[in-house]
């Protein structure tokens, strides 16, 4: 059965927080940063917020393993090829949930000694955090619903949308490909 998404977030808006997050990152980091993308969800942010900063960037990414209750922790699944000692360094995520994942990625990075670590996220969902996490950029921060869409995805679908949706998760299980009618057209 179609269903139809709730937009969080539409083009202009997402473009308008995305330039906004881009001016406190180029006021911020003058002399430079190093910005690294957790594969897969940021890729799109990424791509957008690097093309509005008016500093010089490099850009590398981390895909890391999900936190999952059996093995009791978040891993690295590919590392960044930057050195990054003596660098400042924005992590860029598409949401922070449970925090476990920025946490960790946090607490890798800081081992490498760069200059800094900030973390920049597009949507922060405070009532699930399991960790703090200390967030310096935060695009939007959202009641405790489940987003899709620019680059956050369920099951692989999803992720090129040019906007930010609300679906509901009981609706996703039952069939995955509910709100493909209502976002893509038939
Ligand atoms: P964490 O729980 O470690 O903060 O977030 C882990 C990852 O879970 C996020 O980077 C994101 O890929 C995924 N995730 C968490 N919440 C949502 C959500 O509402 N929608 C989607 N599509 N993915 C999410």
């Amino acid at each position: 059965m179609a269903h139809t998404p709730e937009i969080l977030l539409g083009q202009d808006e997402l473009s308008a927080v995305v330039e906004r997050l881009g001016r406190e990152l180029s006021e911020r980091h003058d002399d430079g940063v190093v910005m690294i993308a957790v594969l897969r969800g940021s890729v799109p942010f990424l791509a957008d917020l690097v093309r509005v900063m008016t500093i010089r960037t490099s850009v590398d990414f981390v895909a890391l393993s999900p936190y999952t209750p059996g093995t009791g922790r978040v891993r690295l699944v590919m590392d960044v090829a930057t050195n990054i000692e003596g660098k400042h360094v924005v992590i860029v995520e598409d949401i922070v949930d449970t925090g476990l994942t920025s946490a960790f990625l946090i607490g890798e990075l800081q081992r490498r000694n760069p200059a800094s670590v900030s973390l920049c996220t597009l949507v922060d969902r405070p009532a699930r955090r399991v960790v703090p996490v200390p967030i310096d950029h935060t695009g939007v921060q959202i009641e405790d619903r489940f987003v899709i869409g620019y680059g956050l995805d369920h099951e692989g679908r999803y992720r090129n949308l040019q906007v930010l949706a609300i679906a509901d998760p009981t609706v996703l299980a039952e069939d995955p490909d509910a709100y493909v009618e209502a976002l893509y057209g038939a």
